[in-house]
């Protein structure tokens, strides 16, 4: 590995030092030698880490970070760069080890058989409908779309907590929120990686990030809303469309090039924002109408979690905090990218540990 922006340079000059020795004893075995080295020596240059000062226009986002920045960079030695410092190497790691993580977490609760019994209620029956249905005295109909056909109605005492689970309850909107989380992960680590490449790639990227983004906050409203307002379901309606419809706003406003720009960083910030903010009415709804349920405070604590990391994640992106306070010295490692990156990871742990309170809810006890 090797350092890049003032290091690079040091170590530019002594590999250039070096290629220029190589490059004259070629030159007394093949004429074309001298060409040669020049090529290496130009194309060495072209790869080395730069400052802020010497970026294309539409790379100079963050004016706090001096330097280790790579520009115009082809695809093969972007892809290379996973392993190399510079100051996006942490941005791409950091949320690449949050993918890995849920992966790991999906694996994990896809392997448990009822819950792939549900994943395929999901694929072949839809939706569960009702939830009147009678209790199903078919031993497969029972674990197939479980959730029609559970009698007990919802408890609310704390004694009943010991009540052994009934059945699985269906996995699905826990697997939208975790493929959202995967997806915006992933394509937030492919762009910090390749975002270097090209105006036009770089564009690319910040959109689909964006859309990433969007697709995490509105696949992590599946679980909450769908087993909260699991017996009355037309709520499902009114916050499902409500969220999704804000993504979709949120996604085709951001599509405008300028909006990728520094300038609008606030205003993304608080696109982003409104629609969390908008979670506070089936929030408030849910608090109200599960007001007995001895887990409305383990739920609530998890949801305050995540509101919290999301929250102190996005004052750190648009404050860009610390580097405006010594500018040069985060280049590398803990500049507001990385520290949001990491905020973002936890908020999503956060929410993924309120869907197991859920989840447990339901397979306990059912409508
Ligand atoms: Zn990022």
């Amino acid at each position: 590995m090797s350092l890049g922006g003032e290091g690079a340079v040091v170590v530019k000059r002594k590999g250039g030092e070096m290629d220029r020795s190589t490059g004259n004893s070629n030159l007394l075995a093949d004429g074309k030698g001298k060409d040669h080295h020049e090529e290496n020596w130009s194309r060495q240059k072209r790869y080395s880490l730069v400052s802020f000062r010497e970026l294309p226009d539409y790379m100079k986002d963050n004016e706090f970070i001096l330097n280790y920045y790579r520009a115009n960079w082809p695809l093969k030695e972007a892809f290379l760069s996973i392993f190399r410092w510079h100051n996006e190497t942490l941005n791409i790691w950091t949320h690449l080890l949050g993918f890995i993580l849920f992966v790991g977490l999906t694996m994990a609760n896809l392997m448990e058989v009822q819950q792939v019994a549900d994943l395929l209620s999901f694929i072949t029956r839809s939706f569960p409908v009702s939830s009147n249905s009678n209790v199903s005295h078919n031993p497969e109909e029972f674990f197939v779309g479980a959730t029609d056909q559970i009698e007990l109605k919802g408890i609310t005492t704390p004694e009943m907590d010991i009540t052994p689970p009934l059945t699985s309850v269906t996995r699905w909107p826990f697997f939208v929120f975790l493929s959202g989380s995967m997806f915006c992960l992933l394509s937030s680590s492919i762009c910090h990686l390749f975002s270097c490449h090209s105006h036009h790639l770089n564009l690319l990227l910040l959109r689909i990030d964006y859309t990433g983004i969007t697709i995490m906050i509105i696949t992590s409203f599946f679980p909450p809303i769908y087993y909260i307002f699991q017996c009355e379901p037309h709520w499902h309606f009114v916050y499902l469309g409500g969220i999704t419809g804000m993504g979709i706003f949120t996604v085709v406003t951001l599509l405008s090039p300028a909006l990728s720009s520094g300038k609008f960083r606030a205003f993304r910030a608080m696109l982003f924002c409104s629609m969390g903010f908008f979670g506070i009415v089936p929030a408030v709804h849910s608090t109200i109408v599960n007001w007995s349920n001895p887990r409305r405070n383990i739920t609530l604590a998890y949801e305050s979690a995540m509101a919290l990391f999301y929250l102190t994640g996005t004052g750190f992106y648009v404050s860009r905090i610390p580097e405006r306070w010594k500018p040069g010295r985060f280049d590398l490692a803990g500049h507001s990218h990385q520290i949001f990156h990491v905020l973002v990871v936890m908020g999503a742990l956060a929410h993924y540990g309120a869907t197991l309170v859920f989840l447990e809810w339901r397979d306990r006890h059912g409508c």
